[in-house]
């Protein structure tokens, strides 16, 4: 952990940070995580014993994680067998959210609130902090490493699925205009990449970073530049290189919002497994929380080359004549004055 710490911070324009493990329900509501973060499962209608629906249909889809629950229900019903009991009489499949649930504060007042799921969200909160400390310049970025909790179906594989687990993140902000674009010669040792199933580059093939970006595989300089450092780290921690690729998620795979993902996968006793995660996420989340908490704080401003004075015509509603004409409905006529457009 100490070396992964190092890693990152040495960059200069990258802090490590430590933000509370309960987060309120409204975080998660922006992040989508109270919709959204769900695994399918399924019961057995013989011996009750709770699976994940994607797991037991694995071999008969080569993306279980991609499908709906009719569609998991579907294969299931052929023949699947449950692992307890080998009976196959399942439930209906549904989906379960990941997230423990507990409160803030007693009785009645108590607002609901989950352990982090991760602990990327606790970055997004501290964004208007971090863009003062880096003196409101782009790009910067903050690590936290901690707890995250997953209420998982049915751990397994030992200590890869985990209700309670260290994280380590790091999220990197950036002018999408003007992206930070390092150079990649020096990392000239090719590195087994496993491009997008979908694209024209499908299948498992050795190429260098720059020779990626170039082709157009990997989409943003500063993914490839993240895939490289990464690498970097691996191998500073002993990780032997003929032992690790990068898979870049088919476009069915990629949380809607994401423009380019890559999961690094380690081969060890269970196979490969996916043991980081890189992706760009756009605005996404500064965006959803600005959305939901009406902050004006998690955004970056650039600055001109020269100071600039404009003049504007602006609505400016006035409140004393607003009052006596609409009476209790002045409040919403003013805020609708105030969400017109020109
Ligand atoms: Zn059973």
């Amino acid at each position: 952990m100490d070396s992964w710490i190092d890693h990152w911070t040495s960059h200069g324009d990258i802090v490590e940070v430590d933000s509370p493990t309960i987060t309120p329900e409204q975080v998660l509501v922006a992040s989508g995580h109270v919709n959204e973060f769900n695994d399918l499962m399924v019961e057995c209608g013989a011996c009750t014993s709770a699976f994940r629906a994607d797991h037991l249909v694995e071999g008969r889809h080569e993306n279980p994680d991609s499908l709906s629950p009719d569609e998991v229900m579907v294969l299931l019903s052929q023949g699947v067998e449950c692992p307890t009991c080998k009976q196959s009489k399942w439930s209906d499949v549904r989906a379960m959210n990941l997230m423990f649930r507990t409160q803030i504060g007693a009785m009645g007042g108590g607002r609901t609130a989950y352990m982090r799921p991760e602990t990327a969200q606790g970055m997004f909160m501290l964004y208007p902090a971090l863009f003062r400390h880096f003196k409101q310049k782009l790009p910067f970025g903050a690590i936290q490493t901690g707890k995250g909790y997953r209420n998982e179906i049915s751990p397994r594989q030992g200590m890869i699925r985990l209700r309670e687990f260290n994280m380590a993140e790091l999220e990197y902000f950036i002018d999408p205009e003007d992206p930070p674009c390092p150079d990649l010669s020096a990392w000239d040792e090719p590195v087994t990449l496993v491009p997008d199933p979908d694209g024209e580059y499908a299948g498992e093939r050795p190429m260098t970073f720059s020779e990626a970006l170039s082709a157009g595989i990997v989409r943003h300089p500063t993914v490839a530049w993240f895939l490289a450092r990464t690498m970097d780290f691996l191998t500073s921690v002993g990780i032997d290189p003929l032992r690790v690729r990068f898979r870049q998620h088919a476009g069915s795979e990629m949380a809607h919002y994401a423009d380019d993902c890559w999961d690094c996968e380690l081969l060890g006793e269970h196979g490969w497994v996916e043991c980081v995660g890189i992706a760009n996420r756009t605005c996404h989340d500064l965006l959803s929380h600005e959305q939901h908490s009406g902050s004006k704080l998690l955004r970056a401003w650039r600055q001109f080359d020269e100071p600039r004075s404009e003049a504007r015509d602006v609505l400016a509603p006035n409140g004393a004549s607003l009052g006596p004409a609409f009476k209790d409905r002045a409040g919403d006529v003013m805020e609708a004055l105030q969400n017109l457009t020109e």
